[in-house]
């Protein structure tokens, strides 16, 4: 018969089983006993509302048998089985993609992480097998079909006799080499033991028959019986009590179930008892997904009705700003055969959701308090996600997040939340100030905040394009208000100073407005600073929307493009002032020249592009071979 071939991806999956030299080779059997209770999940539901499918909760189970002579071991199962062109497409073809672009990132033969924390499917009976027959029969077929395979060189199916649906997985073992016995995958102690430690929640008993001791009838010897057993409690993870598990347990079910290769940062684990019962089990991930920031992700935890998967991503479990949070709720509140539709409207679901935001939101509070590394390394994973979360939906959620946010301060060099700033600000400090800019070196250079930092004030850095806009809407911390280092006003000078920069700028009032125009519209001032120190000029804006902003907006699609009100701030005090007085009474055409270059002088401080590249190089070759 001819022999078909593996697809090209499955095939590198297979070669990597097969020739694997991974130590934990039994994971296999955690592997082959998950899509067990997957296809018995599926038919289990079914029966829920089908009475033709005639079995109920307590007939279905995985077996275990093993043949030491033959060197075989089969896992059977009594769910959904698998029709011809399922067997042909679900073990002809790798489904987890993800596992394979992983590979392709990574160096080949650093297989060893990614098989223990990655489950790698059903391929993994390569790892032990030299052969593998799967007997499988679809519920509702007449027909049941034999898949067969040694491994790389393809597989088969031919038609084949079974009663009742389920699929009967039998791995031939291979043959033991000088470093590598698999003779202990045909024995009961281990294997039961294997079960427990990978298996143990499984919600279907897994039933293996089990020699044990006993003492035989009318005499006082033993003799050895085999007992069919129940290998595991059946209990699952989430539903035992937080001081039988260990931290270990928990880092490995999540990596295992939300297919992480990192361990959660955090994990909560929580029962409720009262208007609802529920038992949750929610983690805080180190890393966020591939696609997280994109439109492709979706949000939600699993749902479980009294222990019984109802939904893979349930979205209306989180709100948006915690939508990283991976997990699983249980519910017995919950009706099994509830629609995707009624979910939305349902109050006890309302309840749970209400109940876990809380929960989340405490433990990252806790974690801030406590653990400050680790919510560092968390907020620069997700911070993003609660800013956005802060100026969302109008705000609605600000004084809930305010306190968990992070900016970092130019004058400590690190990450400060809006608390410890206030409480550091001097007496006389009225504002909290921020400035925007690409990174936080930038922002430490701008010219624009060298008049607060002499002041002895702060200044944090916003680097991200949510930020602005959250503290918009935040518009003050406990009655500070948000002042941005290029706004129109700092609120920091004295009457002195302003009278003499009111006395500046009147004398050089048609100087001022002459480089206005001589910038052409570009912007809609040209004034003396108030802000500056060292540096001869800085862009500075007038009006609610800053440079920043006006980036971000224009970004987006929409129909009229933002333009914030640019204002091109000149140093008094700076020696290239006085030049500037000298070419307005001698040479006017210079003075054009020159405000050109100052204004593309101060766009490139602000982190924007020139708009003539050429030409602002033209001019400064010119200035160098004068
Ligand atoms: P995954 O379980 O992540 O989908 P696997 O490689 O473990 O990937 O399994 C591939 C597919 O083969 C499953 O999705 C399922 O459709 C099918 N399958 C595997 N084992 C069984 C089984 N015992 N009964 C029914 N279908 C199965
Ligand atoms: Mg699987």
């Amino acid at each position: 018969m001819a022999k078909k071939q593996f697809k090209t991806e499955s095939k590198r999956i297979l070669d990597l089983m097969i020739n694997s030299i991974y130590t934990h080779k039994e994971i296999f059997l955690r592997e082959l006993i998950s899509n067990a209770s997957d296809a018995i999940d599926k038919l289990y539901f079914r029966s829920l509302t089908d009475q033709s499918v005639g079995l109920t909760r307590e007939d279905f189970k995985i077996n275990l048998t093993v043949d030491k002579a033959a060197r075989t071991l089969t896992i059977s199962d009594n769910g959904c089985g698998m029709t011809k062109e399922d067997l042909e497409q679900n073990l002809g073809v790798i489904a987890k993609s993800g596992t394979l672009d992983f590979k392709q990132e990574h160096d080949l033969k650093e297989d060893v992480d990614i098989i223990g924390q990655f489950g790698v499917g059903f391929y993994s009976a390569f790892m032990v097998a030299k052969k593998v027959t799967v007997l499988s029969k679809a519920y509702g077929a007449d027909t049941a079909y034999c898949w067969q395979s040694s491994g790389a060189d393809g597989y088969t199916i031919t038609e084949a006799q079974k009663d009742a649906a389920g699929t009967e997985i039998t791995l031939e073992l291979k043959d033991n080499t000088g470093d590598e016995n698999y003779d202990e995958f045909v024995e009961e102690y281990r294997l039961a033991s294997i079960v427990h430690k990978y298996s143990d929640y499984i919600r279907y008993p897994i039933v293996m028959s089990m020699p044990n001791s006993r003492k035989k009838e009318d005499s006082d010897e033993y003799e050895t019986v085999y007992e069919p057993t129940t290998l595991n409690s059946m209990v699952p993870l989430w539903r035992k009590n937080k001081s039988e598990i260990k931290e270990e347990e928990y880092n490995d079910f999540y990596q295992e179930k939300f297919y992480d290769f990192e361990k959660p940062l955090r994990v909560i684990h929580t029962k409720a008892e009262g208007t609802v019962c529920y038992n949750a089990l929610l983690y805080i991930p180190a890393k966020a997904p591939m696609n997280y920031y994109t439109k492709e992700f979706e949000k939600g935890l699993q749902l479980y009705a009294s222990g019984v998967m109802i939904m893979d991503k349930c979205p209306e479990l989180l709100p948006d700003h915690f939508s990283f949070v991976r997990g699983l709720v249980d519910s017995q509140d919950l009706s099994l055969n509830i629609s995707r539709e009624m979910l939305q409207h349902d109050r006890q679901l309302k309840t749970i959701a209400a109940s876990l935001e809380k929960k989340i939101k405490n433990e990252l509070s806790s974690m801030l308090k406590n653990d400050r590394e680790t919510y560092e390394q968390f907020f620069s994973v997700f911070g993003f996600q609660l800013k956005y979360g802060l100026y969302s939906n109008y705000g609605a959620k600000k004084e809930e997040l305010k306190d968990l946010l992070l900016y970092y301060s130019v004058k400590e060099k690190k990450m400060l939340t809006l608390k410890e700033y206030q409480t550091a600000m001097p007496e006389d400090q009225k504002y909290i100030y921020y400035a925007c800019g690409q990174t936080r070196e930038q922002i430490a250079r701008l010219p624009q905040i060298e008049r607060i930092i002499d002041a002895g004030y702060d200044v944090l850095c916003m680097t991200e394009d949510v930020d602005e806009f959250a503290l918009k809407m935040l518009h003050d911390y406990d009655g500070k208000e948000f002042r941005s280092a290029s706004g129109n006003d700092l609120g920091l000078e004295d009457e002195k100073e302003k009278e003499d920069i009111q006395k500046i700028s009147e004398e050089n009032k048609d100087m001022l407005s002459f480089m206005k125009d001589a910038l052409d519209g570009k912007v809609s001032e040209v004034r003396i600073s108030a802000r500056l120190r060292r540096h001869p000029v800085c862009l500075t804006t007038e009006g609610e929307l800053s440079l920043e902003m006006e980036k971000v907006l224009n970004a987006m699609p929409l129909e009229n493009q933002a333009k914030a009100q640019r204002v091109l701030e000149i140093n008094a005090e700076n020696p290239v002032f006085d030049t500037l007085c000298a070419l307005y009474r001698d040479d006017q055409e210079k003075l054009k020249k020159y405000s050109r270059l100052l204004y593309a002088q101060a766009l490139l401080i602000e982190g924007l592009s020139v708009e003539d590249p050429v030409a602002f190089s033209q001019e400064i070759c010119e200035l160098m071979t004068r």
